[in-house]
């Protein structure tokens, strides 16, 4: 069997902290689909299409890795793409309670679906993609926590 896994998330934009996560995955499951969700609450920076091209450039080296996005449940997107498991990533104690609720509502709407929880590499745990605009807005260095594609971005929206 193949283990498809997708890995969720609003990428606003993709940080090394997320990339972290996408490596050590692809590297557990047969292929892994990085996917940007579209409806959310949250007022994004970046248009689900500036996020999927940013991902896809840096994840381009990794072969089993595949970047698209989705509307609606995540859990029918899953069933769709007939795939086996949800990855998520574990910075803080904070991120708990809110990915406990998710992985039991998602385990109630897809039985056979698992969640698969990576801790954060120790360098990024304090990295989020708020953190990333907060900082790029006033024109501070961000090479050493985005990919270079995202820095280039930044600079642009900045401008
Ligand atoms: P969401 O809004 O769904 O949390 P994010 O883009 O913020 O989307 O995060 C997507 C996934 O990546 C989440 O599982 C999140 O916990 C994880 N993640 C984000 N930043 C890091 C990091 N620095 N280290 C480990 N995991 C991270």
């Amino acid at each position: 069997m193949t283990s498809i896994a997708v890995c969720p998330g609003s990428f606003d934009p993709v940080t090394l902290g997320h990339l972290d996560i996408i490596t050590r995955g692809a590297s557990v499951f047969d292929k892994v689909i990085v996917a940007v969700l579209h409806n959310r609450n949250k007022q994004p920076m970046f248009t689900v299409e500036e996020r999927v091209s940013l991902l896809y450039e840096a994840t381009k080296d990794l072969k089993n890795v595949e970047v698209d996005s989705f509307n609606g449940l995540l859990i029918d997107y899953v069933k769709e793409k007939k795939a086996n498991t949800i990855i998520r990533g574990l910075r803080a104690v904070s991120d708990f309670e809110y990915e406990m609720q998710a992985a039991s509502i998602n385990k109630k709407l897809g039985p056979d679906i698992e969640t698969f929880f990576m801790m954060t590499n120790n360098h990024y745990s304090y990295l989020s993609s708020s953190i990333v605009k907060e900082v790029a807005k006033y024109n501070a260095d961000v090479s050493d926590i985005v990919p270079d594609v995202v820095a280039e971005a930044l600079k642009t929206k900045f401008k």
